[in-house]
């Protein structure tokens, strides 16, 4: 069993509780203008191409049978990605550091061979998180890692969009011990202008995570300037959570059980993937937006603290900066 994985971080502390090992799969089915992780959106493994590093050595031309590497008598290099056929020939011989490949075929074992080695650094707390990209569009592939992780006795999370029937969730959640979700715009046309997708599967997810498993939940909104920043837009979003704590504590009482706890988070906007972008030769389209100051992300925090605090006071975690 393969999965294409474009990264694995160690030592995370922003993937979910503790310490974690945080997996990163290739391939989303979301188009947010302002993607932190622009490698992560196409499943195909591709070639970040860094002009400014290349020292004109003109290796990469002579390796690559494709001609998609030409250098002119100045020693200029250019790449091009429609030639190139991914074959991940020229990257080892740029010593420049100029080629990158992101992404490229794992077995579920050498996954796993990197995450115990840092078994001994996840304490209590800490654990796994799959993220992405969407690694629920790896679906075989996220469950037999899960099931390898659940073996080892590793706590187990994921970070997914949510935009999929829930029939694709479900069989994959007893292998879950937390499940981390984004929350973009309650507004299915303002979430199809930020995100390429209305938001109607992942309202629907949200809602069956909340009332039929009993699995820890984090709702969390990257906070994007001027386009979810308006305190009327979070304040609909933490309505919406606030509901969903209470329709979980009603299905619990049904059944008789504790309430596993639903929690929100507000994420600041960065301008950290610019570089990603420019390797990619794609558009940044969020290049221009001012991150909010951490005065402004505190004032939306509080008053989505508001909107929950009636529900359940411990539902709110500070915002990750
Ligand atoms: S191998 Fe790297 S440094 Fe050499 S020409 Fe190609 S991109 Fe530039
Ligand atoms: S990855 Fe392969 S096809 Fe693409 S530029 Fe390098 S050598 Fe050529």
């Amino acid at each position: 069993m393969h999965g294409t994985v474009f990264d694995i971080q160690r030592f995370s502390l922003h993937d979910g509780p503790g310490i974690r090992t945080t997996v990163f799969l290739k391939g989303c089915s979301l188009r947010c203008f302002w993607c932190h992780n622009p490698e992560s959106i196409r499943r195909p493994p591709e070639i970040e191409f860094y002009p400014e590093r290349c020292i004109g050595c003109g290796a990469c031309v002579a390796l690559c049978e494709h001609g998609a590497n030409t250098i002119t008598d100045d020693g200029v290099v250019t790449y091009d990605p429609q030639q190139c056929t991914v074959c991940g020939e020229c990257i080892d011989d740029c010593f420049a550091n100029a080629r990158v490949l992101v992404g490229r075929a794992w077995s579920v074992d050498e996954v796993m061979a990197e995450i115990l080695q840092d078994r001994s650094f996840y304490g209590d707390e800490g654990g796994v998180t799959l993220s992405g990209g969407e690694p629920m569009l790896q679906a075989d592939f996220t469950a037999a890692l899960l099931a390898r992780c659940r073996a080892e006795d590793i706590h187990t999370a994921i970070e997914t969009a949510g935009h999929y029937p829930w029939s694709t969730l479900e069989p994959v959640l007893p292998l879950v011990d937390l499940v981390m979700m984004d929350l973009k715009h309650l507004d299915s046309e303002r979430h199809r202008d930020g995100t390429g997708v209305p938001n109607t599967h992942i309202l629907s997810t949200a809602r069956h995570l909340a009332t039929e498993t009993d699995k820890p939940l984090l709702f969390r909104t990257p906070v994007i300037p001027t386009y979810n920043d308006a305190p009327e837009v979070i304040d609909r979003i933490a309505g919406f959570v606030r509901d969903l704590i209470a329709a979980r504590a009603a299905s619990c009482a049904v059944r008789g059980e504790t309430p596993a706890p639903v929690r929100y988070q507000l994420l600041r906007f960065h301008q950290l993937a610019g570089d990603k972008y420019r390797g990619l030769g794609r558009a940044n389209r969020a290049r221009d937006l001012e991150p909010l100051s951490k005065a402004q992300m505190d004032a939306l925090s509080q008053r989505a603290h508001a909107m929950i605090h009636a529900g359940d006071p411990s539902a709110i975690i500070p915002n990750a900066q």
